[in-house]
């Protein structure tokens, strides 16, 4: 495969990006660099390059496009939404019918605010429930990642149920420990993290089922626990549903496990592939916002016309009859194959999946946290992924993403997967 033109443009790029870059994975670190490519058009489920390479793409921009690339109902919306202008400054009656959708597949959002990004849902959530709580600390799950905001940055500490170190150059060790991070499916860390720190804590913060270490869902009982506990402690609990809200059924990650939050960052699908975020919940909590409360939270291109204009169209693609179920079976067929030619080559491989969201393990083990994720063979990945993106494939460029199926997927497109699976084993087993 020729890729000379996306080599010549990340040259041009690492000239005037920073790290030829807007986002650092995109320059394939996790899977031990390359060139990443350049892609020039999208449509559907594929991705076309600068040099004229066409890709089946399971990236799905990191998790937004649902509805495959350029979808006409949502491309016709967001252009009706440029030429009626693209931000006023003032309210709409767009954010009306959008904050109505929204309530309405999840139940437990009574108010909700629209922001930029899924960082800044989850940093505002944070900010709210210290307000509503006045305490400071913190609760989070290793290995789940919430945005770039100072807080959320923050790795373990070296003992289970420690204060955390920051992750990142630039954040304050004094915010890191107000970061308690424990095990995501422990129950009985999280109950030491509550009982040395309770009286602290202002908020739990998870992702209901993780999309960040691959797709993990809870053990049964596990997100009812860290519930009832956090409420106990006086603690809010913040779903962060920015991966999973709109992704496995129409509405929420909370309707799966079958339990309610106090608040839900979102983010990602709701905007239809357009910047959006978006942070909701129980009324008394959210009425802590100004205009109506002492916690603060503001921004000039929240709710534009154009980002909410292209989530409504997104919604009401998913509203179909049968687009789940699709997705659901495209993504059963994905994994019973690449299950099956692991077997033929003998190559140590494990799949978590959730409908069209899947994770493909080098690993003998089952996947219940972090720590297995992070000990799974990134090598073996790596490898794996470049010998896909010569076979055309365009996977997340990283041992812990998901592959997302969409709208568009067909099962013509998920044969022609399976034989790059099947390739690319053939020559990881070195045959
Ligand atoms: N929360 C979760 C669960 C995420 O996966 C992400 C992004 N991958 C974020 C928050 C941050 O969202 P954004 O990149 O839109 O700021």
């Amino acid at each position: 495969m020729n890729i000379n033109r996306s080599k010549e443009l990340y040259r041009e790029a690492e000239d005037h990006i920073v790290g030829g870059v807007n986002s650092p994975s995109r320059a394939y670190k996790g899977v031990g660099g390359g060139t990443p490519i350049f892609m020039d058009k999208a449509e559907g489920a594929y991705f076309f390059d600068v040099d004229g390479n066409k890709y089946i793409d399971y990236l799905a921009a990191y998790g937004p496009i649902i509805t495959g690339h350029a979808h006409p109902h949502i491309a016709e919306a967001i252009s009706k939404a440029a030429y009626n202008g693209v931000l006023y400054g003032t309210p709409t009656k767009l954010e009306n019918k959008f904050a109505k959708m929204i309530k309405e597949a999840i139940p437990s959002i009574e108010k909700v605010r629209f922001v930029n990004s899924g960082t800044e849902a989850v940093m505002t959530t944070i900010r709210v429930a210290r307000a509503y709580t006045n305490r400071t600390k913190i609760i989070k799950f290793a290995g789940c990642y919430h945005g770039h905001s100072d807080l959320v940055l923050v790795a373990a500490g070296s003992g289970p149920a420690t204060l955390g170190t920051p992750d990142s150059a630039g954040i304050p060790t004094s915010i890191a420990q107000e970061v308690i991070t424990v095990p995501f499916n422990d129950i009985d860390t999280y109950k030491e993290a509550l009982e040395k720190y309770g009286d602290d804590v202002a908020g739990v913060l998870v992702e209901p089922i993780v999309g960040n270490f691959g797709i993990v869902e809870p053990k049964p009982g596990f997100l009812q626990e860290v519930n009832d506990l956090a409420h106990e402690a006086g603690a809010l609990v913040i779903y962060d549903e920015v991966i999973t809200a709109f992704r496995f059924h129409y509405g929420s990650a909370q309707d799966i496990v079958g339990v309610e939050p106090d608040m839900t960052a979102m983010g990602k699908i709701i905007g239809g592939g357009l910047p959006i975020g978006a942070y909701g919940g129980r009324v008394d909590i959210m009425e802590q916002i100004a205009p109506l409360g002492p916690a603060y939270q503001a921004g000039t291109m929240a709710g534009n016309p154009a980002s909410i204009s292209a989530g409504i169209a997104c919604l009401e693609v998913l509203q179909q009859e049968g687009v789940y179920e699709k997705m659901d079976q495209l993504g059963a067929m994905l994994e019973e194959g690449i299950l099956h030619h692991a077997e033929t080559y003998k190559l140590p491989v494990k799949i978590n999946r959730l409908k069209g969201a899947l994770t493909v393990y080098f690993t003998d083990v089952e996947i219940e946290n972090y720590d297995q994720a992070e000990a799974t063979d990134g090598e073996m990945f790596a490898k794996f992924f470049h010998l896909m993106l010569q076979e055309g494939i365009n996977l997340a460029p990283s041992k812990f993403e998901a592959w997302f199926l969409t709208t568009e997927h067909t099962e013509a497109d998920i044969k022609e997967t399976l034989r790059a699976v099947e390739s690319s084993f053939k020559a990881l087993a070195g045959e």
